[in-house]
């Protein structure tokens, strides 16, 4: 099934939406904090021109990488089936490991322009409130898990002789599907969960996102839904990683509610230990699923993209300040249920 074509979107229609909201504003000299900034304030360093291809993603990185000046270190944490490097962004020298995972469906690139504009805001940025979150936290950012699907816009990775649960015939395999902590990396049938798997259980990272679209979903009032968000489901994760786990998703609901037009419901998950959701989960680490909305035109793009930047800032400030510790879990269970569907392109996680 193919998803989002609408977000196939031109560099001049984002760049348009981009100028049409403001985003070209400058820096903020003094910023105010939370909820909703500094970052919010600080847009001339987010990227919103166009969608990046591979080669674009490879250049732009490389390109962060230099002008860092060490704040930034780039690195590949595997190779795909057609050769192409998964690139893994690291950030910050602090105690609390927080990793960030975009585009596992080669069709949901937003995520991972909202991640590049992240990298870039963390990377190059010499402001103090920058240096703070850099030095409680260490930041991994997977930028775009599956880069041979997204060369194609599709769903699965590139491999035409899969076989079995989870593989569309003559195309590849669902990679959210195959992070199961039970099958070890080397065994592992997509080279892309393996590498996400082997990085994770080296790392051990205490807070884990990972970002997707979903189709076009309305709350009960009528309102559009922007994002989805949903913690871990399967049974056998520890409660405790479950509350953590609510905590990041209140966080992720505050920002963006407070970021303005943003709708956000539960994603009706599922249990299945595959999925990355779980699987971070059941190993230990508190985990977020985050659904932008998804098959939409290119209209709200930067919209988007930029509601996706604020929700990994203010995850990032929150677990930085230790506010993230404060958050009352159970708020979570009052973050509405998600809405019918509008008809159209549905995706799951
Ligand atoms: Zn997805």
């Amino acid at each position: 099934m193919r998803l989002h074509r609408g977000l196939a979107a031109t560099a001049a229609a984002v760049t348009a939406v981009a100028t049409g909201l403001g985003l070209g504003a400058v820096a903020s000299a003094d910023p105010t904090t939370t909820p909703n900034g500094p970052w919010v304030e600080d847009s001339q360093h987010v990227s919103l021109e166009r969608l990046h291809t591979y080669d674009e993603l490879t250049r732009e990185l490389r390109k962060l990488e230099r002008r860092s000046q060490g704040q930034l270190e780039l690195s590949s944490i595997g190779t795909t089936n057609e050769g192409r490097d998964i690139w893994q962004a690291e950030l910050g020298t602090g105690p609390t490991k927080v990793l960030y995972v975009t585009q596992q469906h080669g069709d949901e690139p937003l995520t991972t322009e909202a991640a590049l504009a992240t990298v870039k805001q963390l990377g190059t940025s010499k402001a103090s409130w920058v240096r703070d979150i850099l030095d409680e936290i260490t930041l991994r950012v997977i930028v775009r898990a599956n880069p041979d699907g997204t060369e194609r816009y599709q769903r699965q990775n590139v491999d035409p002789d899969c076989s079995g649960q989870y593989c569309e015939p003559g195309v590849g395999y669902d990679m959210n599907r195959f992070h199961d902590p039970a099958v070890d990396p080397e065994d592992n049938p997509v080279p892309e969960s393996a590498a996400v798997q082997a990085m994770f259980r080296d790392w051990r990272p205490d807070i884990t996102v990972d970002y997707h679209h979903q189709g076009s979903y309305v709350a009960d009032d009528g309102s559009l839904i922007t994002t989805s968000v949903m913690w871990p489901l399967n049974p056998e994760v520890d409660p405790a990683v479950v509350d953590a786990s609510k905590q990041v998703a209140v966080t992720a609901y505050d920002s963006i509610s407070a970021y303005g037009h943003g709708e956000v419901s539960q994603y009706p998950g599922s249990t299945i230990p595959g999925i990355a959701r779980n699987s971070f989960g059941l190993q230990g680490s508190a985990s977020l699923l985050v659904e932008f909305r998804g098959g939409i035109g290119q209209k709200s793009s930067g919209y988007l993209m930029r509601q996706g930047y604020v929700a990994m800032m203010a995850i990032a400030q929150a677990a930085a300040d230790g506010t993230l510790a404060d958050v009352d879990p159970a708020r979570a269970d009052d973050i509405p249920p998600r809405g019918p569907y509008v008809p159209g392109e549905e995706a799951t996680e």
